[in-house]
């Protein structure tokens, strides 16, 4: 084999900056992408958004919102965008009108093509709610999904630096390691639903929990979203995170957790996209273009260099199948 050369990292950096990041360098892959993991909405810059992802070949965007805004979306832009909707939970107390409400949603969604369906069941959320995933309540919903073949996106778990931050007293907000219990019943407890960890499994401080994961439930998935978070933390241990990423490359699925407000600075989305591209396509080191509140020092890129395999299973293979997508 011809060994790659090695990028430019300062070229690439300067010309990226330069551009407002419009230029995307060369794809290492020819299959478009597909992002399983964005915010978009009908009033907001959704157009900037869209438009970013087509410049870096992201072909399809699973937009997450309230199910009509997610439905309305995908009949304004035909076969960009993947409808994905978070549930009702106004009538949690009462488990039969809850259950039914859900199930409804379901039925409806899933007859207009929705496809995933997010929670967001992190400790604030746990907390404020009440609620855990593996709540009694939430059964007959899953049973639904399965019976509907609707993914399931679940954020989980923040940064191990959060626990030290904002989720340190044990009256209020349990541990990182208790906090994994709740989505470890429900994904033995559903093995027909197919579920998507987001942010690399709320874990990506720590790949060994991942493996366990993953070894342990065959129907986990992690999804790469959370741009900061993820860079920072692959890349202070590139080697493993390459490993990882190779191993575990038929459960792996590209996302970003790009999120659409009004009136967004040019280069928000495609500072994502190229960070994204760089990260996962070349071995460049440079300082990341974009604010981290939660590096310690300069947060900086160091690239995984991931095979094209690889990323052509990451970026596309992998959500046509898990998702049922018509190719694209
Ligand atoms: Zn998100």
């Amino acid at each position: 084999m011809e060994k790659q050369e090695m990028v430019d990292s300062e070229a690439l950096y300067r010309r990226g900056v330069e551009t407002g990041f419009t230029e995307p360098p060369p794809r290492k892959v020819m299959s478009p992408l597909i992002d399983v993991h964005t915010h978009a909405g009908v009033g907001s810059d959704t157009p900037q958004l869209l438009a970013a992802a087509q410049l870096y070949h992201v072909a399809r965007l699973v937009t997450i919102a309230a199910l009509q805004e997610s439905l309305e979306l995908a009949g304004r832009y035909p076969g960009r965008t993947v409808p994905a909707a978070t549930l009702l939970y106004e009538h949690r107390q009462e488990a039969d009108r809850f259950a039914a409400e859900n199930i409804e949603l379901l039925q409806a969604g899933e007859a207009a093509g929705l496809r995933v369906v997010k929670f967001w069941f992190k400790p604030p959320f746990n907390v404020r709610m009440n609620l855990k995933l593996d709540d009694r309540r939430l059964d007959p919903i899953f049973a639904e999904m399965e019976r509907l073949r609707l993914v399931a996106l679940v954020h989980i778990a923040d940064p191990d630096i959060w626990w030290i931050k904002y989720y340190s007293d044990r009256s209020i907000y349990d541990t990182k390691e208790v906090t994994y219990l709740q989505i470890e019943h429900r994904l033995s407890a559903n093995p027909g639903v197919p579920f998507i960890l987001a942010h690399f499994g709320g874990d990506p401080e720590h790949l060994d929990h991942l493996d366990r994961l993953l070894s342990t439930y065959p129907n986990l998935y992690l999804d790469t979203s959370a741009t900061k978070w993820i860079v920072r933390e692959l890349g202070r241990q590139r080697e493993a995170a390459r490993e990882f990423c190779q191993r575990w490359s038929g459960r792996l699925l590209f996302g970003t957790d790009q999120v659409v407000i009004n009136h967004s600075e040019p280069a928000r989305y495609t500072s994502r996209y190229w960070i994204h591209q760089v990260f996962w396509e070349t071995d460049i080191v440079c300082p990341l273009p974009i604010a981290d509140p939660d590096s310690e020092g300069q947060p900086l890129i160091r690239g995984l260099d991931l095979p094209a395999e690889v990323l052509a299973a990451i970026y596309h293979d992998n959500a046509v199948r898990v998702l049922r997508l018509p190719d694209v």
